[in-house]
């Protein structure tokens, strides 16, 4: 209408000042904003999802400055942008907190960033029977000052949202290429690809040029997207993954059975590894439920051609299990907890030991397939 404003003020993040507007006449141009942005959008074959969070932050008249509202606005867009796509929210002062916290987290991502204060860890990714080790996962952590060693539960989240996760990623990819020269010849190294990153539009030429400074021939390199990562635009994903495994190198479905994906889809996705979630895999050894999906998941990752992995594995009796239900790889506290490169066992052994005799189906825990 006249004398309402809308701009883009930044990335994806669109501002919409009414003027003289009270708050039910405001829910109501928030509900039809919402009702335009759901529907499908056709892009040439292709068909687009929006999804839009809006954050209503209602003045108090003279109290309020421009920044104030604005920052008010964006608090409530992350609160519903938390409870899911196509929602909103409306500003209450409790949402403040989180908005500041947030800012901190970011300005502290950027000093991180600047001051080199990420670190990768290595966890083994071991063949199930032979206990050989296929290669390893690279994982962040962030050393912060004050707080000491932080897993990425703590960040990941925030350098996400923020945008932050595309240099951080590309960060962790170029090391993580870089370490494989201290790694036994024709290992793997499997690298975490976020939602965000997928969609950035040069993913492909940084990963090429990541295997071209490291030297590390393409199909050792091993990109994990989460099955959430998928969901939102799956054949956009398709299409990203299409291009990434055009340069030769492997793909890995992260975290699988978590992301709610239609299993016809599946099919169409040209991974090498599904990786099951570790979810599945707690309850295996004693529960029949656990123990029926992962079945179940192995024989569809057979069928389609792909290795599983699976993730989370603590106990000898979980492994048991896996190896009777012929799970090919397996990742876990059991072989290693995820450790500085130096700390990897038998990195530096010239020969690997051979796998001892199939007894039992388990046996060695330690060792590098050649
Ligand atoms: P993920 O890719 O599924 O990685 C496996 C997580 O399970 C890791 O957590 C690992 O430490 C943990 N884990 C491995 N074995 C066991 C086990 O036996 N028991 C238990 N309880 N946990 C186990 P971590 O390092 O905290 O990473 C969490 C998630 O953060 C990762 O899940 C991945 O999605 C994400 N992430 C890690 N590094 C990166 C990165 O460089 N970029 C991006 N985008 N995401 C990353
Ligand atoms: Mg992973
Ligand atoms: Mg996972």
């Amino acid at each position: 209408r006249p004398g309402h404003l809308v701009a883009r003020f930044g990335g994806d993040e669109f501002a919409i000042l009414l003027e003289d507007t009270p708050l039910p006449t405001a829910l109501l141009i928030v509900e039809r904003i919402l009702a335009v942005t759901a529907a499908p959008v056709a892009l040439g074959s292709a068909e687009v999802v929006i999804h839009t969070s809006i954050g209503l932050a209602p003045s108090r008249g003279g109290h309020t400055t421009p920044d104030q509202l604005l920052a008010e606005a964006d608090a409530a867009m992350y609160a519903a942008k938390a409870r899911g796509s196509h929602c909103f929210n409306v500003f209450e002062p409790a949402m403040r907190v989180a908005s500041e916290n947030r800012s901190r987290v970011r300005s502290e991502l950027e000093q991180a960033l600047a001051r080199g204060e990420f670190r990768v860890h290595y966890q083994p990714i071991v063949d199930v029977r032979s206990g050989a080790h296929l290669g390893v996962e690279a994982l962040v952590r962030w050393a912060h000052p004050e707080r000491g060693l932080l897993r990425p539960s703590a960040f990941i989240d925030h350098a996400e949202a923020s945008g932050q996760i595309t240099a951080i990623g590309g960060w962790v990819l170029d090391t993580a290429c870089k370490a494989t020269a201290e790694l036994p010849p024709g290992s793997h190294i499997s690298v975490n690809v976020s939602a965000r990153q997928l969609q950035q539009p040069d993913l492909v030429e940084v990963v090429a040029r990541a295997l071209q400074a490291s030297g590390l021939p393409a199909h050792r390199l091993v990109l994990e997207i989460t099955e959430t990562a998928t969901v939102a635009d799956i054949d956009g994903a398709i299409t990203r993954l299409e291009e990434l495994k055009s340069l030769g190198l492997q793909l890995a479905l992260d975290d699988f059975g978590t992301g709610y994906s239609p299993l016809s889809y599946l099919r169409r996705f040209p991974v090498d590894y599904l990786k099951i979630d570790r979810s599945f895999v707690r309850g295996i050894a004693r529960d029949e439920a656990d123990r029926a999906i992962v079945r179940g998941v192995l024989d569809m990752a057979h069928a389609l051609g792909l290795k599983a992995i699976a993730e989370g594995v603590e106990k000898v009796e979980q492994l048991e299990v896996l190896s009777q239900l012929g799970c090919d790889l397996g990742q876990g506290y059991l072989w290693m907890r995820p450790a500085r490169l130096s700390a990897l066992p038998g990195w530096r052994l010239p020969e690997p030991r051979q796998a001892p005799s199939q007894q039992g189906g388990v046996t060695d825990l330690g060792t590098w397939a050649t």
